[in-house]
């Protein structure tokens, strides 16, 4: 599956209406957000020779600095009698303070008197998710026109004839170049691509739910958006409500109840009716014991000295805790005890508790996860940029290899 909300990696909010309505053209449904709306500004040096080296680097950079996944755009006009140019640097092409039109005029001045006008457009799309990148291009044959005609679109349009047709892309209809410009082909290719290459299993946990724990942790709602973008269902929205309700402990109430909040408007605005906090039967005695044996399960030969420990907060907190947390919220089926423990590892790893933290990984490790498991933390953690994170944890886990 595309990921549902993808952050494009560019400043030309030309290329990101394009992109969103070529995709919804395929059926995919997916949300684009212009980077320039998470980061101040977004500038990389467009160093490569290529236009696969640049939507790569552009790609990579968008991740570094927003750690969601990102769609990267490099494009551009090689016209035959000029030896491919502008090519790359199709955007530069008239030198510094480059403009559109500037770059419009000086093609139209170096093709002057020149009757050989062969040209294509070419795009190059990158989608980077912190696993895998995957590329595809697409490319779109015509001619430079005599002068720039029509005023649709944008860069070079105006001066684009597409094969087969009299008018420039400037002169048709937004709807005509979807069907035919070099970004349709390409998004077309990619579509075909990522489906055909489904994302490799790499936690048996699901990543969104270790995404969503790690945003809690960090406090960053728009990564919590992204992960739940994931959801497709109600069944998962209510996985992701359990994995963020046990981030309380560790993360602390207003946090994991921000986290749930915004979870919860996320579930709204999916269109869901149901709401996850929706009030379930609630026997004391019933969740008390379902708490407790999971605690042991959990904690084996540290629980008691865990419950002692526990004995300084309050008796309602700890009430809150075995009956509620554990026992109601935490034994119920939504999340496997397997995925349970790896999103606590992940938020002890956040916020750096050794102790606790070796204690969870224990922990995990008796409940039945694998090392697989832990290093699929490991994963998102540094997918999320969290370097020092996942070492801590790479850390911990060797002690148990
Ligand atoms: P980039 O941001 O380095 O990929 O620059 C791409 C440049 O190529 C744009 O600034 C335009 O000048 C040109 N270009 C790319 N795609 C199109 C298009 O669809 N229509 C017109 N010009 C385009």
């Amino acid at each position: 599956m595309i990921p549902p909300r993808l952050v494009a990696a560019t400043g030309n909010a030309h290329k990101v209406d394009e992109l969103r309505a070529l995709f919804l053209h395929h059926g995919v449904i997916v949300d684009i957000l212009p980077i320039t709306s998470l980061v101040d500004s977004f500038e990389v040096d467009e160093s490569g020779a290529t236009f696969e080296e640049n939507a790569l680097i552009k790609a990579l950079a968008g991740y570094g600095m927003c750690h969601l996944p990102v769609i990267a755009d490099d494009s551009g006009l090689e016209v035959d009698a000029l030896d491919g140019a502008p090519g790359v640097i199709s955007a530069r092409y008239s030198g510094a303070g480059a403009t559109d039109a500037s770059n419009r005029s000086k093609l139209l001045h170096e093709l002057a008197r020149n009757p050989q006008r062969n040209a294509r457009f070419r795009c190059v799309l990158a989608i980077h998710d912190g696993v895998r990148s995957v590329m595809a291009e697409g490319s779109c044959e015509g001619s430079i026109a005599l002068e720039e005609r029509g005023l649709q679109g944008f860069g070079y349009d105006s001066l684009f004839i597409p094969r087969g047709f009299d008018q420039t892309f400037g002169e048709v209809d937004a709807a005509v170049k979807h069907l035919h410009s070099h970004r349709a082909a390409a998004v077309a290719a990619l579509v075909k691509r990522w489906t055909a290459d489904p994302t490799p299993q790499v936690t048996g946990v699901a990543d969104f739910l270790l995404d969503a724990v790690i945003a809690t942790a960090t406090g960053n709602e728009a990564a919590l958006r992204f992960a739940a973008a994931y959801a497709v269902n109600v069944e998962d929205y209510l996985a992701l409500y359990e994995a963020i309700l046990q981030t309380y402990l560790f993360c602390g109430f207003p946090a994991a109840l921000e986290a749930l909040a915004t979870l919860e408007s996320c579930v709204m605005e999916r269109g869901f009716t149901t709401s996850l906090v929706a009030h379930e039967p609630f026997e004391v005695e019933v969740f008390r014991t379902r708490g407790e044996i999971l605690c042991r399960r959990i904690y084996g030969s540290v629980y008691d000295r865990m419950m002692e420990r526990l004995d300084g907060v309050s008796p309602e907190l700890r009430e809150w805790m075995i009956v509620e947390g554990y026992g109601k919220t935490l034994s119920r089926g939504a999340l496997s005890v397997v995925a349970r423990e790896c999103c606590i590892v992940a938020v002890l790893a956040c916020t750096r508790r050794t102790t606790q933290l070796i204690s969870h990984v224990r922990g995990a490790l008796a409940v039945g996860a694998s090392v697989d498991h832990i290093h699929g933390v490991i994963d998102a953690l540094q997918r999320h940029g969290l370097a020092r994170e996942s070492l801590l944890l790479d850390d911990v886990l060797g002690r148990f290899e």
